[in-house]
């Protein structure tokens, strides 16, 4: 009790250089959802804001749909409240996804289930149109847990996924952001691009979902498009078990979203599981721990963290995280910014 109020006591004296959200732990939650951190407050305008509250509330009510028809796992919640963010073009996932630095869009995801661990994933697929889906039919249908590339795609298609042309994902407010950048580039002046590389930093929009099923499993999964103007072949940290997404019963499921260089690095969905796990840290503790210590290290981002007993926790290191939870009685939360 006195480890946490100390570590929540150097959260709040973190140097002022940038922000940090820690609050208590909302009790009862069987889903939370994220959508990235999303853009500054400043450029929020009203109309979007709606879309974006209407986009997360809708992936809410679908995933908690599944968890009241009997017998339904985690992972149908996860799954079903991804997809709805996935076909909006409001978040870099899916639909909305982002572009690599040659202008295409390669996706990035992963599920995980708490009971067994297991697990799926796929990366860099440019013609699946739901990649959590194709991450979920990897762990159940293959005997792998990750695939890559044409080979996510050939295994997507031959099991009946849908599969769509790479111009489904083009979407004009991406096209717009990925002009500039290029703009900048070309310039080669050295502030502006590395004001263009900030503005891209502050724009985390992947997605995420954990869930507790009635029987008291855990599920947690990721969808994304990467960074803004990656490398074309460059995975981050989605579609990375441990990373990115993460389940254990025993201890808590994780999704996050940020610099992705940074969540490999400090494979921070699994470290908050094992502070939960052998520290008995309380969820909202171990995860704004890990969000910190990223931020002490420069990487910016936040996560959405849920603990066996329904306990769920959203830190972010940004000025706003995209997110939103169910609790079980049905009721539903949504929040962009600090609340
Ligand atoms: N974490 C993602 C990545 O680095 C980006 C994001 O969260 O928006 O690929």
């Amino acid at each position: 009790m006195l480890k946490h109020a100390i570590s929540t006591l150097a959260l709040v004296m973190l140097p002022a250089m940038s922000a940090f959200s820690i609050e208590p732990a909302v009790t009862q939650v069987v889903l939370g959802i994220h959508g990235g951190t999303g853009s500054a407050k400043k450029e929020m305008t009203p109309e979007h804001e709606k879309e974006l509250r209407t986009d997360l509330e809708r992936a809410l009510q679908a995933g908690y749909a599944q968890l009241q028809k009997p017998g339904a796992s985690g992972l149908d919640a996860v799954e079903a409240a991804i997809r709805v963010l996935e076909d909006s073009p409001h978040f870099n996932a899916g639909k909305g996804a982002v572009f690599t630095h040659e202008g295409r869009n390669e996706l990035d995801a992963s599920i995980m289930e708490g009971k067994a661990k297991r697990g799926g994933a796929v990366a860099g697929v440019t013609i699946i149109k739901n990649p959590i889906t194709a991450a979920r039919t990897v762990m159940e249908k293959s005997k792998h847990v990750l695939l890559a590339g044409r080979g996510a795609e050939v295994f997507a298609s031959s099991m009946g996924l849908e599969i769509v042309d790479p111009s489904y994902f083009w979407t004009e407010p991406r096209w717009r952001q990925i002009q500039k950048v290029w703009e900048k580039e070309r310039r080669g002046d050295s502030k502006e691009k590395s004001a263009a590389i900030e503005s891209l930093r502050r724009e985390w929009s992947t997605v995420g979902a954990v869930a507790l099923d009635k029987a008291g499993s855990l599920a947690a999964g990721t969808s994304t498009g990467g960074m803004s103007n990656k490398m074309f072949g460059r995975v981050g940290d989605s579609p990375i078990l441990g990373a990115g997404t993460y389940a254990d019963n025993e201890s808590c499921a994780v999704s996050g979203t940020g610099h992705g260089e940074y969540f490999i690095r400090f494979a921070v969905a699994h470290e908050i599981s094992v502070l939960v796990k052998y520290k008995r840290m309380p969820i909202e503790a171990a995860a704004a721990d890990v969000v910190r210590q990223l931020q002490t290290a420069g990487g910016e981002g936040g996560v959405i963290a849920l603990d066996a007993k329904g306990n769920f926790s959203a830190p972010f290191n940004t000025e706003g995280l995209y997110r939103g939870y169910a609790k079980s009685d049905g009721t539903i939360k949504v929040m962009l910014y600090e609340n």
